[in-house]
């Protein structure tokens, strides 16, 4: 994933004071937008206008694409939408009937609902579908919404509806291209926004994670399936609102400019922009309109026939920017402006987040009975038990491919066991999903770390507070939740302070070391508030003095009555840190113990050295 916007800045004792130059060259760029209608010619006027439109619905895909991962080709349609609603609407004897005013207002709230009730739908329908599915999906749905559009016959046909009323405003019709750039660059500030916010916050963090982080995700609490229906619907209503704009401003609406065409179009402008900038939208909206206008005058000039080649280059630039600048143009611009620093604020006085109740020392926490899963003939885990008890540190060893990391996924809900039966603080969870399984308190790293590498390291472990936050999309949006915002990243700065990683809490997860991205890990899960934590070969790539720390923090742990169960290949490291050693091969238990006891083991000597002991 590539960076995206983090908190605006402010002075904190970890984080420079930021540059003015940004802002100030923000001020100029905006006041010189504003300013624009009053100096330009009409046509540039309403080229603006075009662009602002263009650039909301850019916008949503930059959310739903660029971030989220999920590619939509039928964005045309919401705008198809939103602008027929508010068209019919403004325009027959409906609201009338009612006793409503034929305001444009309504229009747009009607649309807005409407949109709201078909993308939910659409949605449920199309994201459970995966890989090229999607897209395809979406272009299925893009295609019936226009043909519904040109086929019913009170929507007018091909020819659509015309006579459509300006949006008025008290006392002043919004009838001149002029006025109506204002009213667009109100709608795309409003999106830009409440895009930047929903980033910087709880959850932002967890659409961010959608995109190569899914799994991680729901072990930390996250349900992304919400996730993605959440950006879909924003996406949506971003392109509706969009429609609504546009049949006020042209006063006319017909089928052609909501088709598959202008669907491949927006989302041309949505990768041209990038999804590391909320104003990248507005950069792809605007060099594709521009781009488009110039081709579409000079083509047929330098070809010396009419004809749309436009639509050729455009198909050829396209396959250029996926080939050599795939974040899009955002980045390179950025690049050109002076660096903004983007540190996190962390407030040391936000009020600690409550924490849950923790079992009683000694109390089985974890039990697993007759745990096994095949993958086709392979039994990765045959009939395995297991008993993790609270304030105590277990260790799974074994040789590699024994099957510990798959018995981790049995337990954490990762993956889910073709027989036997797990119990957590005395529910059953096997098949309950790690989402759940989170909830109740387990928490876990992974053998291979699963991070947001581009994202700093303070946000990737505040993605482990998750479930620990209530404030939703709407407060996020418009920054109604920085009290909680503050006691989750708080949290997580504590955590990385625990772990001793509080040093490098603002640099990109990325950057850090195999050895601290694991360490990353276990503030993550820590973040969560656990009762009991898995560990899949937390020490691997750490160096001798941050084993030591890892063990002296996993002790305390345990003194604060934590339940540890951890996959260890270091012998020296395993054994002097557990109260216990269960020994795995071929899937299964083969020995218990003490450590003294099981390093003795004729058993575990053989599978450890092939049978020469
Ligand atoms: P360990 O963590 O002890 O090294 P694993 O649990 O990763 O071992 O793997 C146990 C066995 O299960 C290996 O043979 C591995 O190839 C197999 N395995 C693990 N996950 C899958 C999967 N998703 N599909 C098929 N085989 C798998
Ligand atoms: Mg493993």
């Amino acid at each position: 994933m590539s960076s995206l916007p983090t908190v605006a800045p402010r002075a904190t004792p970890s984080a420079p004071a930021p540059a003015l130059l940004p802002r100030l060259l923000g001020l100029i760029a905006g006041a010189a937008l504003l300013a624009a209608p009053l100096l330009l010619p009409d046509f540039y006027v309403t080229l603006l206008n075009y662009v602002g439109l263009y650039s909301l619905v850019a916008l949503g895909l930059m959310l739903l694409t660029g971030v989220g991962g999920l590619t939509s080709f039928g964005q045309a349609a919401f705008v198809g939408l939103g602008a027929y609603t508010t068209a019919l609407l403004t325009t027959g004897p409906w609201l009338g009937s009612l006793g409503l005013p034929a305001s444009p207002w309504i229009g747009l709230i009607a649309g807005l609902l409407l949109t709201l009730a078909v993308a939910v739908l659409l949605g449920s329908l199309t994201l459970r579908l995966s890989g090229h599915y999607l897209p395809l999906g979406t272009i299925a749905w893009g295609i019936s919404l226009y043909y519904l559009f040109g086929s019913v016959d009170f929507l007018g046909g091909h020819t659509g509806i015309t006579d459509i009323p300006p949006v008025t405003l008290p006392g002043q019709p919004l009838d001149d291209a002029r006025h109506f750039f204002y009213l667009i660059a109100l709608f795309v500030a409003a999106g830009m926004f409440t895009t930047h916010n929903l980033l910087d916050s709880r959850e932002g963090r967890a659409i961010r994670a959608l995109k190569g982080g899914r799994v991680m995700a729901e072990a930390m609490g996250v349900d992304t399936s919400r996730a993605r229906m959440v950006i879909f619907v924003i996406a949506a209503l971003q392109a509706s609102a969009a429609g609504w704009l546009y049949a006020h401003m042209q006063r006319f609406v017909n089928p052609t400019p909501f088709g598959m065409h202008a669907g491949i179009d927006y989302l041309f402008m949505a990768v041209l922009g990038g999804a590391g900038h909320v104003w990248g939208a507005l950069v792809g909206a605007g060099v594709i309109t521009a781009a488009r206008q110039w081709l579409q005058d000079w083509l047929p000039r330098l070809v010396g026939m009419p004809g749309n080649f436009e639509t050729i280059v455009f198909g050829l630039a396209m396959v250029l920017v996926l080939q050599r600048a795939r974040h899009g143009l955002a980045p390179l611009v950025a690049r050109l402006l002076p660096r903004r620093h983007a540190a996190r604020r962390v407030d040391d006085h936000a009020e600690p987040l409550p924490r849950r109740a923790m079992p009683a020392t000694g109390e089985t926490i974890l039990e697993a009975e007759q745990v096994t899963r095949r993958f086709g003939g392979l039994v990765a885990n045959n009939a395995m038990d297991l008993r993790v008890h609270a304030g105590e540190i277990v260790a799974l060893i074994g040789p590699n491919g024994a099957g510990k990391s798959t018995m981790f996924n049995q337990l954490s809900g990762v993956d889910t066991p073709t027989s036997g039966a797990i119990r957590f603080r005395g529910r059953p969870v096997a098949g309950l999903g790690a989402r759940a399984i989170a909830a109740l308190g387990m928490s876990r790293s992974f053998q291979h770390v699963r991070m947001l590498p581009a994202m700093s390291v303070l946000e990737n472990v505040a993605i482990g507070a998750h479930q620990r936050g209530r404030r939703g999309v709407f407060a996020a949006a418009w920054r109604l939740d920085r009290d909680e915002e503050a006691r989750l990243i708080a949290e997580a700065a504590r955590q990385l302070r625990r772990v001793g990683l509080d040093e490098r809490m603002h640099a990109a997860a990325g950057t850090l070391s195999l050895g601290q991205q694991r360490i990353m890990e276990i503030a993550r899960a820590l973040c969560s508030d656990p009762c009991l934590l898995l560990l899949d070969e937390p020490a691997a790539g750490l160096r001798h003095q941050e084993k030591a720390a890892l063990g002296e923090l996993l002790r305390r742990l345990r003194a604060e009555g934590m339940a540890v169960l951890i996959v260890e290949h270091d012998m020296d490291f395993v054994m002097g840190l557990a109260d216990r050693v269960v020994v795995m091969e071929f899937g299964q238990k083969i020995a218990e113990g003490l450590p003294q006891q099981v390093q003795q083991d004729p058993k575990v000597l053989e599978a450890y050295l092939g049978g020469v002991a």
